[in-house]
């Protein structure tokens, strides 16, 4: 972000350079033409040269015009790679780089907009909250990196099941949430229960070795928000969910 930051205000510094030394010819210009104007009285000799000199100076300001456009289209398209830089840094600073699906930042963020829609607007919104069953297990039979594999193919598995303005997020380590906008209790608990499902139906294997890793469960807790309510105390009602559904036998749905 600094550096894309400095980047741009050097080209923009260079930009008003260019353009204050354009006034600046441009001025020179006029004075040219006032003295012109006062010359105009003599012989036919004198005024010829002063028109060859008034050409030769407007012939001048044209190529100084032309070499300026030329530098201000170059500093365009040099502000245009940054924005572009810079829409790449932000669209990282809200992505988790192991699954590719949005981080903790970019959930924070959406679940702020849903509490408002909820609060200002009556708009319903429903949180998800995914845990992998008995994953220490499976890091410690196939390894982390092939765990780091299982969490992709989760977070696919959420992406498969949410659309438009819903968030599927990476909560943190092996933890997922998905936030539903325009979807109440009962809907959300029928999307926790098709997400449930496509990832137990998945067979893993390990492509290296061929290896069958047999399957993995989530368990998920469902909490609608309630207009008013805080952030902490959704979460808190969703994570309580979970608890449940981890204690009553995991690879369940709780609402
Ligand atoms: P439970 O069914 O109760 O959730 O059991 P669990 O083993 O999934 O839960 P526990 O909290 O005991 O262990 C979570 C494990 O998740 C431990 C840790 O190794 C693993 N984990 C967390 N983050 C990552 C990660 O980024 N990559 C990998 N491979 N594993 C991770
Ligand atoms: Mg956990
Ligand atoms: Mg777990």
């Amino acid at each position: 972000m600094d550096a894309v930051g400095s980047n741009m205000s050097a080209v923009i510094g260079d930009v008003l350079g260019k353009l204050e030394a354009s006034v600046r010819d441009t001025a020179d210009y006029k004075k040219t033409l006032s003295a012109a104007s006062g010359e105009l009285e003599g012989s036919p000799a004198d005024i010829r040269k002063l028109v060859e000199g008034l050409i030769a100076a407007t012939r001048e300001m044209e190529q100084r015009a032309k070499s300026l456009e030329g530098e201000l289209q170059a500093s365009s398209a040099q502000v245009n790679e940054l924005r572009d830089k810079l829409d790449n840094v932000r669209k990282e600073s809200l992505t988790d780089p192991l699954t590719n699906i949005a981080n903790r930042k970019a959930f924070d963020d959406a679940v702020k907009s849903a509490i408002e829609a909820v609060q200002h607007d009556g708009e319903e919104a429903t949180l998800l909250l995914c845990d992998i069953d008995h994953f220490k297990k499976f890091n410690d039979s196939w390894g982390h990196q092939t765990g780091d594999q299982v969490l992709r193919l989760v977070a696919s598995c959420l992406s498969e099941n949410t659309k438009g303005r819903d968030t599927a997020a990476r909560y943190g380590g092996e933890e997922f949430a998905v936030l539903l906008r325009g979807s109440g209790l009962m809907a959300g608990a029928h999307v926790a229960d098709q997400i449930r499902q496509t990832v137990e139906t998945k067979k893993l294997v390990k492509k290296s070795t061929g290896d069958v890793l047999g399957t993995i469960t989530i368990s998920i807790g469902v909490a609608q928000f309630a207009p008013g309510e805080s952030a902490e105390t959704v979460i808190r009602r969703a994570d309580a969910c979970l608890y449940g559904a981890k204690h009553s036998g995991r690879n369940l749905v709780i609402h």
